[in-house]
């Protein structure tokens, strides 16, 4: 077998485009939608060239951040078909965190090394746009220190509509009372035909433009998002990523883009509205692979979700065009209760162990980017910041470890040690 091979099993036009962006030419929007089709052979070049593209606009290093994700409300009337997390308000798992929640969450997320709170909500029909601003001040008060990145496009619309004030203004007073970036999130997929299917309710297009290059004009970045692996197309995505790389060319206000793969299996867009069963895992890393090439030189940082795609699967993404590992999360509910079993948080250890087992060098970020702390030498990392957790273990060793403990209880007072690594062994 030649190495000529490699180039020869490529098609024509997936050679050629891939050429061309590796030349640093943008690709079309049929360029983008030509990649997101792509299979076998181009699929594996689509990557590479990715990757080679993510190490001239970036470098080698991957980046993360330790945050916190606090949901102080499931309660939501938007009714969105994705969503497993809202709840109605008289449901018995309906909840609404008042503000000493917040605290004690915020408190917990600094003692483990948080630089970030992110906040988003439920639509709350009882609220209105003090509730907003009031979660800020309070948050941002005790913990001067902390960046907080808050309200979706939804979120800010509702605050907006019932505060009465130009959009702006509405902006500014949430920066001034603490607000550091915003999420871009509700934007699903950026065409109406999608979303009056998905989420009537909700925020159309023209009203998610408006609201976000509004925040980047008033200096309020916000990050870039899409949902995919439900009922679009790949010009569907293809349009979307070309309107986020319009928009980031009039603001600069876009810090990231973030693909969201479609969590399906406990929500109504799946189980009764004929929608498929999430991305494959081809589908998670040329969206990511295409992302990166379509967006350059505008948005370079393309982060991969861990929570949707799971950790091995990010790792592959980070591989493939990305740089970014995104949050630590800690806590985690919108994913989860659509049926994500990626976990709820992942600690800064297992982001460097993560991140080096691919060959790469760990980074910690804060949310605009800036470097926090390198990790260029793994025998100088920090210990955990972490509540210690029970370690369960089978087998015979969880036997011998049972048997013994009885036997020393039996003896003698046991040692606080001795407690210590019975609990992590789940033998205590
Ligand atoms: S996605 Fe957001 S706006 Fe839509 S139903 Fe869920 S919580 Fe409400």
């Amino acid at each position: 077998m030649s190495l000529d091979r490699l180039l020869s099993d490529l098609s024509p036009d997936v050679a050629r485009i891939l050429d061309g962006a590796l030349d640093g030419r943008e690709l079309s929007i049929d360029d983008a939608q030509t990649l997101l089709e792509s299979q076998g052979a181009d699929l594996h070049a689509l990557c590479r060239a990715a990757d080679l593209a993510r190490q001239d606009d970036v470098g080698d290093d991957i980046s993360f951040v330790i945050n916190r994700n606090m949901n102080f409300t499931n309660v939501c009337y938007v009714g969105c078909s994705f969503c497993g997390f809202a709840r109605h308000k008289d449901e018995a798992e309906a909840y609404d965190h008042p503000m000493e929640v917040m605290l004690e969450k915020t408190a917990d997320a600094v003692s483990r090394g948080a630089t970030e709170v992110c906040i988003q909500g439920g639509i709350h029909p009882n609220k209105d746009h003090t509730h907003y601003r009031e979660i800020l001040e309070t948050v941002k008060g005790a913990f001067p220190q902390i960046h907080i990145h808050a309200y979706s496009p939804e979120e800010i619309d509702f605050g907006h509509r019932t505060s009465e004030m130009p959009l702006s203004d509405y902006l500014r007073h949430l920066v001034d009372a603490g607000l550091g970036t915003m999420p871009g999130t509700a934007a699903e997929i950026l065409s109406d035909d999608i979303r009056k299917q998905i989420s009537p309710r909700k925020l159309r297009t023209q009203r998610w433009i408006e609201i976000v290059k509004t925040a980047h004009g008033i200096g309020l970045p916000s990050t870039s998002t899409l949902m995919y692996g439900h009922i679009e197309s790949t010009r569907h995505v293809a349009e979307h990523l070309g309107l986020l790389r319009d928009i980031q060319k009039e603001t600069g206000g876009f810090t990231e883009f973030v693909p969201l793969g479609f969590i399906h299996e406990k929500n109504v867009l799946f189980n009764h509205m004929g929608a498929r069963a999430g991305s494959s895992a081809p589908e998670d890393v040329r969206l990511v692979a295409v992302a990166r090439l379509l967006l350059r030189p505008h948005i370079t940082n393309i982060q991969v979700s861990w929570v949707k795609m799971g950790t091995k699967l990010a790792q592959i993404g980070l591989m493939s065009g990305a740089n970014d590992f995104g949050g630590t999360l800690m806590e985690e509910s919108i994913s989860r209760e659509s049926g994500s079993q990626h976990g709820e948080n992942l600690p800064a250890e297992d982001m460097r162990r993560l991140i080096r087992e691919i060959g790469r060098t760990p980074v910690e970020r804060s949310t605009t980017y800036e470097i926090v702390r390198r990790f260029d030498d793994a025998s100088l990392d920090p210990p955990s910041l972490e509540p210690v957790q029970k370690r369960e273990v089978s087998g015979p060793t969880r036997w011998r470890l049972q048997r013994e403990s009885v036997k020393t209880r039996e003896r003698q007072p046991i040692g606080e040690s001795d407690a210590t690594a019975l609990a992590l062994l789940g033998g205590g």
